[in-house]
């Protein structure tokens, strides 16, 4: 089972992002990353460059939950296909 979740900054900005753990851990997982620096380059680049490295303008939110049903490659692309659909409403993370 995947969760399928955005970051959504309060400029606009949003990361669409899958994991296969709960939403809460990688929650917590991304925002120690942007206080130590490592992993999520461009969510760290987007922190720092336009807040100053003031993470307070992120906000987390799970948007569907996938079923792993689906067999290797197929399940791949049909996340492929999901994070297209969601990018495609919005602008794109910078
Ligand atoms: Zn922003």
């Amino acid at each position: 089972m995947y969760v399928v979740y955005v970051i959504l900054c309060r400029c606009g900005a949003f990361y669409i992002g899958k994991t296969k753990r709960t939403l809460v851990e990688r929650v917590r997982e991304h925002m120690a990353s942007i206080r130590s620096g490592r992993s999520c380059p461009r969510l760290i680049d987007h922190v720092r460059s336009r807040h100053g490295g003031n993470s307070t303008c992120l906000s987390f939110a799970g948007l569907e939950t996938v079923v792993e049903s689906l067999r290797g490659e197929d399940r791949h692309k049909r996340l492929l296909q999901r994070d297209n659909t969601y990018k495609r409403d919005g602008s794109a993370w910078t």
